[in-house]
């Protein structure tokens, strides 16, 4: 009989490189051991209001409803969702990965009639196709896009998407809970009726919350809503009464150790500052690729679109994938992530997010993956992957 319950667990200190969680700061683990309050204690609406504060710099937006949604990152995805659409509206989402399947499950979930903009994956979203749907389906509530696809290592850029929708009439909902903290997402330039994102990915926290931020526009659809929202926990008014300082009304008791994580890593983002830390993402990612390169590997994505937090890697020929990433928890104690969706046993996803972004991760891996690829009958040159990471390094100036 298996009584292991009664030993006490302990965690392995784990490098992890995944799609997220991210590895967490100690100072992040530190405030999360710090005595419970009550979700009403004037002290604590002091850490919500920080919170807050520091997300609309983080989001550059000055969008007062933005908050984070006590869920993980899909949970922000329904909260746009089922507070924006009702049945019968329409949505066109763009799917150019798993994170955009799933918008458009949850859209249609929400009763709204859904069509689907799809490109292949690894591929930004096809904008023309993009302008085609919205030009056959007049009326369209909402466009839903995924900034940073993090299945395949795609970016989207944003600017042009979003002012097509918005001449159509179209909200638009933006996923970025891959690209906030390691790509620009500039909510009121670009003019992003509702973005969000998730605490473990590139803010450094562990899952739990979820920030998310709406726009005027969006707030006015919601407030001319003729049905109600079909979501108790998620529903905006709800939540935003509980966040708004001049109300404080209990929706739901708020997860206290996850907002003392959450205030402590956008603490430590606002050190230090939001464009370094989107370059120290972008210069590592560039040592990744090159060291990636030097070890014949191709990536699924074109140098145009790719990601900083998550490089995603075509497993070669005759390599059994999941056994590699087997060996690199287990010899190395280092986490990467396989594929989702089509891309399922195909790819290996090496993230360097938030805290992970760091040129030692990237040494390690690579000499890792070296190790590994070399005793599975793949040919490498030891420390070329090194040495091509350790040049990029070099030559690109930024300390991390
Ligand atoms: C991780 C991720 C999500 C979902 O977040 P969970 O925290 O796993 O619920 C949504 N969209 C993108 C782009 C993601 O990378």
């Amino acid at each position: 009989m298996n009584e292991s319950y009664f030993d006490e667990f302990e965690a392995p200190n784990r490098l992890l490189l995944g799609a997220g969680p991210c590895t967490v700061h100690p100072r992040v683990l530190r405030a999360m051991t710090q005595p419970v309050v009550g979700h009403l204690d004037p002290l604590f609406f002091q850490i919500m209001d920080d919170v807050c504060e520091m997300l609309r710099r983080v989001f550059h937006t000055e969008n007062y409803v933005t908050m984070p949604i006590s869920a993980t990152g899909t949970g922000a995805m329904e909260t746009a969702c089922v507070n924006i659409l009702e049945r019968g509206d329409t949505a066109i989402v763009c799917r150019n990965g798993y994170f955009g399947v799933r918008l458009a499950d949850i859209a249609e979930r929400c009763g709204a009639n859904t069509v689907m903009v799809d490109s292949p994956w690894g591929e930004p979203a096809d904008l023309n196709a993009l302008e085609d749907a919205l030009k056959a389906n007049p009326g369209t509530k909402m466009v839903g896009l995924v900034h940073a696809e993090t299945s395949t290592g795609a970016i989207t850029p944003l600017q042009h998407a979003i002012d097509m929708a918005h001449r159509y009439g179209a909200l638009v909902v933006v996923d970025a809970v891959t690209s906030l903290g390691s790509h620009e997402v500039r909510v009121d330039d670009w003019d992003i009726d509702v973005c969000y994102s998730a605490s473990q990915k590139c803010l450094g926290a562990p899952p739990g919350l979820a920030p998310i931020s709406f726009g005027e526009r969006a707030m006015d659809a919601i407030n001319k809503r003729s049905t109600r929202v079909e979501s108790f926990y998620f529903n905006l008014q709800g939540v935003a009464e509980y966040w708004n300082e001049t109300q404080r009304v209990y929706h739901h008791t708020s997860p206290i150790t996850m907002t003392y994580a959450m205030r402590e890593s956008l603490r430590m983002m606002m050190e230090e500052g939001i464009d370094q830390r989107h370059a120290r993402h972008a210069h590592v990612a560039a040592g990744l690729r090159a060291g990636l390169a030097a070890m014949g590997l191709e990536l699924t994505t074109a140098e145009d679109y790719q990601l900083n937090p998550i490089t995603v890697v075509k497993s070669p020929e005759g390599i059994d994938e999941a056994a590699v990433r087997g060996r690199l928890l287990n010899d190395y104690n280092i986490e990467v992530s396989g594929g989702l969706g089509e891309f399922r046993n195909r790819v290996w996803r090496i993230g360097m997010m938030g805290e992970g972004a760091r040129e030692s991760n990237v040494l390690s891996v690579l000499s890792a993956l070296e190790m590994i690829l070399a005793d599975s009958g793949y040919e490498v040159a030891f420390g070329a992957s090194v040495a091509a990471a350790q040049r990029s390094f070099a030559n690109n100036g930024i300390a991390s």
